[in-house]
């Protein structure tokens, strides 16, 4: 920490009894919220998931009991009933409890459920946003959600139902033909069907489309292909990954910033328009 970093005054106190669902972001520590940070240091029982990097879970009081909630090594993951009993059963131990999650919470993160069975249980508890993977990880791949001269829309999509099959509730044709960005959690084991859908739905095969794993991690991957591609792609590489599909895969070489930091060279007006934009 440098010697200026000020902190906020009057952040909360975590009390004895209390559940705090904390996103840690995508994995970059630096990605914690003041929140995120001012929990762990708090908390006597951190409960953690698979995707939460270990620089962030070292961040945690070193007194604190760490339970590991998430799938890891082949295991089956527990089910979500058993990790809300858990986080109740510890409230009412009267333990100062972190439920860290990876990204935000309540984006396709079981948040939102964990919160539910909370509410039930009486137990109380704060929520604390984090940088969620479609968002932060890409911008860690030099990737824009949005832009001003490719989307004015964005869908964040989830490739991976709960019966593990590629979720039927999604309009596939509608998504294909309304929305110029999509971002996708969880899809590099359903990437031949959902690209077969969305090309059947009328989207160009041609279309840019990156695959960005382990962002913000050490260990970040960017592949950068087109729709039809995607799939063969998919299956070199390792989760977790986000795929976004669309035009802002196209500021990459522009916009790799992270990739500049290592010697790459960025290239001026990757779209090709800098003089209209000079002009509006
Ligand atoms: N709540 C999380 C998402 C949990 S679902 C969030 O807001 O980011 C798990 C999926 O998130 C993974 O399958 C992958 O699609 C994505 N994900 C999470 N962390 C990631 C990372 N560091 N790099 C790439 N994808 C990531």
């Amino acid at each position: 920490m440098t010697s200026s970093l000020r902190l906020p005054d009057s952040l909360p106190i975590l009390e004895a009894g209390w559940v705090w669902l904390i996103g840690a972001g995508p994995g970059d520590p630096g990605l914690l919220t003041v929140h995120a940070l001012n929990g762990l240091a708090q908390a006597d029982t951190v409960v953690y998931d698979a995707l939460v990097d270990d620089r962030i879970l070292a961040l945690a009081a070193p007194s604190a009991e760490m339970i590991h909630a998430g799938k890891r090594g082949g295991k089956p993951s527990p089910k979500q009933r058993a990790i809300s009993n858990r986080l109740v059963d510890l409230a009412r131990e009267g333990r100062k409890v972190v439920r860290l999650k990876g990204g935000d919470p309540f984006v396709f993160g079981r948040g939102g459920e964990e919160a539910l069975d909370l509410v039930d249980a009486g137990i109380p508890f704060r929520v604390v946003p984090g940088v969620t993977a479609g968002i932060g990880g890409l911008a860690y791949a030099g990737i824009p959600a949005t832009h001003r001269d490719t989307n004015s829309a964005v869908t964040f999509v989830t490739g991976h139902g709960v019966t593990g099959e590629v979720p039927d509730g999604i309009n596939w044709p509608a998504l294909a033909q309304g929305s110029p960005v999509l971002i996708l959690y969880m899809a590099l084991k359903h990437m031949g069907e959902i690209t077969r859908r969305l090309i059947e739905g009328g989207r160009s095969p041609d279309e840019p489309t990156a695959l960005v794993c382990s962002a913000a991690t050490e260990h970040q991957t960017v592949a950068v292909t087109t729709l039809s591609q995607a799939p063969d792609v998919a299956k070199t590489l390792e989760p977790p990954a986000i795929v976004v599909i669309g035009d802002v895969v196209r500021l990459r070489p522009a916009l790799d910033w992270l990739g500049a930091l290592t010697g790459k060279r960025l290239e001026a007006d990757p779209l090709g328009n800098r003089a209209d934009r000079e002009a509006v």
